[in-house]
């Protein structure tokens, strides 16, 4: 038996079967998940339903009040989050700590928003207003990398809007989402959020469900072409948040020492395994030598550890997948390039990868053109900053990407070439709950944060009144 629960139509209940939940640090079984099969997905979509009608009809202000309640109710147990988030992701303690605190500041930030009606015409003879409805039941579909923070960007709004939710975490980190899922049974009214969990097995049954509205879905671009493909036969609305391959251009007037600690950090947050981490490097040939061995020399300074320990810098990857995958980049990245710092997986249990830098690597290297999803950074060499800017967007991916000098101007001429949702100067990854964050190209489709973000969990609905009498 599991001690974590699903959670339908406002019951907490076991799974019709269970799954195992790794610890990536210790290869060891954390938890058992209670996994949902078919029947229970049909009970939570049709709980889901069954809330909708008196869920929309509350106040806003209410539902607002209610999403308050729960960010306060996972700030009293934010410890106990971290260190279960630690547990089944990976990342060190302080990161989960941070991950939470910006899951409680997305939950606080949407539930203050409001949908006001807005004028769009009036005059003597009549009245124009464009209004905001719910859609119904929203399916929310979130990764392994950031599963809190991802479950909290997209709930929050969901419910404000005055949705009804499915949700359906990753099944290798399932647990804190089943947490949160305690809490809003304590808080939500039964049926309007839902969570099932399962093993890549009910994704599709989700997405292509008649009686789903919506699906705002977080994770690989393989897998959003998928579900883009199942929505069609109900022309549901879709927000995709997917895959990246960011690029960062460091310009040739930069202080190498200054820029390196920060491009580093870019590119292995939560080690690597961020849509929007740094995941080529473009720099030019008269810095390259001393910023790849100043990078060289940091990455082999970084303590990778389980997230449990103190001091621990940074942890394993997340999941056997993965680790897998990572391996297989190195190895390639071994032949393509030259590896001036890490190059290793750890010899120890535990899906740990060395921090690593590669140098001299080509453009068409496995590592340069697709998503690593890991703590590898290649290092590339430009001569002309217009040559790196058209390599830089010679991808099919648009999510982010940076743009590194000490000349603003010129860095700001530089980003308004690059083609992305969204282009840093002088940093990268920075993010705000009223934000607006989207991926161009097959990065993704739809926005989310911010009151656009708000707004695509609704219908808009034009009301065109005569003032002349009936
Ligand atoms: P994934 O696509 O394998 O899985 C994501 C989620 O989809 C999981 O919950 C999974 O169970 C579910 N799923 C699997 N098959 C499905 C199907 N046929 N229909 C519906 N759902 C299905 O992604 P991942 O490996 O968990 O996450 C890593 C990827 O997510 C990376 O590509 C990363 O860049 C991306 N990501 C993007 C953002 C963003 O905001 N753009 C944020 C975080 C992660």
């Amino acid at each position: 038996m599991s001690d974590y629960k699903l959670l339908i139509g406002g019951r907490l209940v076991p799974g019709a079967m269970t799954l195992n939940v790794i610890n990536p640090a210790t290869e060891g079984v954390l938890a058992m998940a209670p996994r949902a099969d078919c029947a229970q997905l049909e009970e939570a979509v049709a709980a889901a339903k069954a809330a909708f009608p008196a869920w929309s009809a509350t106040p806003i202000r209410e539902r607002g009040a209610l999403l308050a309640r729960l960010a306060d109710a996972m700030e009293a147990r934010q410890g106990e989050f971290a260190r279960l988030l630690t547990e089944e992701q990976g990342k060190p303690l302080a990161a989960a700590m941070h991950e939470m605190d910006a899951a409680i500041a997305r939950i606080r930030y949407f539930a203050t928003l409001d949908l006001l009606p807005r004028v769009l015409r009036e005059d003597a003879t009549r009245r124009i207003v464009q209004e905001r409805m719910p859609l119904g039941v929203v399916a929310a579909i979130t990764p392994w990398n950031v599963p809190v923070l991802l479950l909290a960007q997209k709930i929050a709004p969901a419910l404000l809007a005055g949705n009804t939710v499915v949700a359906k975490p990753a099944p290798t980190t399932p647990l804190t989402t089943l947490k949160v899922g305690e809490l809003c049974a304590q808080i939500l009214p039964p049926g309007v959020i839902n969570i099932i969990v399962d093993q890549n097995d009910l994704g599709g049954a989700l997405t292509s469900h008649p009686d789903v509205a919506k699906v705002t879905f977080t994770g690989s671009t393989a897998t959003g072409k998928k579900v883009m493909e199942s929505v069609v036969s109900t022309l549901k609305r879709l927000t995709l948040e997917l895959g990246g391959n960011d690029a960062a251009i460091v310009l040739d007037d930069v202080d190498p020492k200054e820029v390196a600690p920060k491009l580093l950090a870019g590119a292995l947050f939560n080690c690597g395994q961020g849509c929007i981490a740094i995941k080529r490097l473009y720099v030019h040939e008269s810095q390259y030598d001393e910023i790849c061995d100043e990078l060289g020399r940091l990455a082999r300074k970084i303590i990778i550890d389980d997230g449990l320990k103190q001091g621990t810098q940074m942890g394993p990857l997340q999941n056997k997948a993965q680790f897998e995958k990572v391996k297989d980049f190195l190895k390639s990245a071994s032949e393509s390039g030259k590896i001036i710092a890490g190059g290793n997986a750890l010899p120890r249990k535990g899906y740990f990868i060395q921090p690593t830098i590669v140098r001299d690597i080509d453009d068409d290297a496995r590592l340069v053109k697709e998503e690593q999803f890991g703590p590898i950074l290649p290092v590339l060499r430009y001569s002309d900053v217009d040559d790196a800017i058209a390599r830089a967007n010679d991808t099919d991916y648009g999510l982010g990407g940076s743009v590194w000098s000490n000349d603003l101007a010129r860095a700001a001429a530089v980003a308004a070439k690059v083609v992305s949702g969204t282009v840093w100067i002088n940093q990268h990854l920075d993010m705000h709950p009223d934000i607006p964050f989207r991926g161009a190209k097959q990065s993704g489709i739809g926005t989310e944060q911010g009151q656009e973000g708000l707004e695509e969990y609704t219908q808009a609905r034009i009301v065109n009144m005569a003032k002349a009498r009936a």
